[in-house]
């Protein structure tokens, strides 16, 4: 079975529920049945965040009719 995490809506504890189909658990500290399940997400975590963000080219020469040239 697999290993979900879940977070109550009541109490907000995260868990780990072994899960089958459509079942859905109780709480584990209170009890209750509102659980969400979190989206498993794979190991994407940046230490430090500063991800490289692409940069645009240089502009180039667009031909005579463009008038990113001043005095073109
Ligand atoms: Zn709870």
């Amino acid at each position: 079975m697999p290993l979900y995490e879940f977070v109550c809506d009541d109490c907000q504890r995260e868990q780990e529920h072994l899960v089958r189909g459509e079942e859905t658990p109780e709480c584990e500290q209170c009890g209750g049945s509102r659980l969400t399940r979190l989206l498993s997400v794979p190991a994407a975590h940046t230490h430090g965040g500063g991800g490289q963000l692409p940069q645009a080219p240089p502009p180039g020469p667009c031909g005579g009719s463009c008038s990113c040239f001043p005095g073109g």
